[in-house]
């Protein structure tokens, strides 16, 4: 259990944390920043170990969390930080509790994916935790919020801030964070090297083409997704016009 999460120093100093025993589709980067007055956690992984007894480390200084928006893999963690943040759009379906479950027919069942697409594999894990964890047993309760976020808010860390941008599209309350200073963007599942998530019924591709459009027109130097390694701007050029175009 001591080894389910992975953490490694990213480009420009921050840190980047995984679960490489979850399957793609739900394995999501915790982000970690350390501000001069305070620490920023984006995201929270998806809850199957505590992050607490993992990574006590990342609570010595109260971070605050920001969830990008309330997917499963995004928000399992959250109940564990004291400040949790997200979009006033996420807060409803936060506070009800997300879809969550490890098995794929399941989840896709939760969450509406269309049956047109191949199907999930049967449990979503590579491994478990350790061997009587029982995946059944998998929940994500009710999470609150002590900060609602809204587009253009600012976060301030001491030595760095950091601007809310609201990107719906994939869900109606995705959010990025964009540092102006070091044009650093967390981008959450608007945007990631692979393929975008836009079918499912809270999805909008009119919307999420807006959100691309108004990403690939920022001045952006680095992007640290919500799945898979961080990416320069060309990189993010290359695949905001692949979707524009394939959505066109
Ligand atoms: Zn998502």
């Amino acid at each position: 259990m001591g080894h389910w999460y992975e953490q490694r120093e990213s480009a420009g100093g921050v840190v980047r944390i995984t679960e490489p025993k979850v399957r793609a589709l739900l394995s999501a980067n915790v982000w970690w920043l350390r501000g001069a007055d305070r620490d920023l956690v984006v995201d929270a992984g998806l809850g199957v170990v505590p992050l607490r007894a993992a990574l006590p480390q990342l609570f010595a200084r109260d971070p605050l969390l920001v969830l990008t928006h309330a997917h499963l893999d995004h928000v399992g963690g959250a109940p564990e930080f004291r400040s949790r943040a997200a979009h006033a759009a996420a807060a409803e379906l936060l506070g009800r509790g997300v879809p969550a479950s490890l098995y794929g027919a399941e989840l896709s069942r939760q969450l509406g994916i269309p049956a047109d697409g191949a199907p999930l594999p049967e449990l979503l894990l590579k491994a478990l935790p350790y061997p009587d964890y029982d995946p059944a047993t998998y929940r994500i309760g009710p999470i609150t919020l002590t900060q609602h976020l809204h587009d253009g808010d600012r976060i301030d860390l001491g030595d760095r801030s950091l601007t809310v941008l609201h990107l719906p599209g994939h869900t109606p309350g995705c959010l990025a964070l964009l540092d102006e200073h070091t044009g650093e963007l967390y981008s959450g599942d608007v945007i990631y090297d692979g393929d975008l998530i836009d079918d499912l019924p809270e999805s909008d591709i009119p919307t999420y083409r807006r959100s691309l459009q108004l990403l690939a027109d920022l001045d952006i130097a680095l992007i640290h997704p919500g799945h898979g390694p961080s990416f320069p701007a060309t990189r993010l050029r290359e695949l905001t016009a692949a979707y524009l175009r394939a959505t066109d």
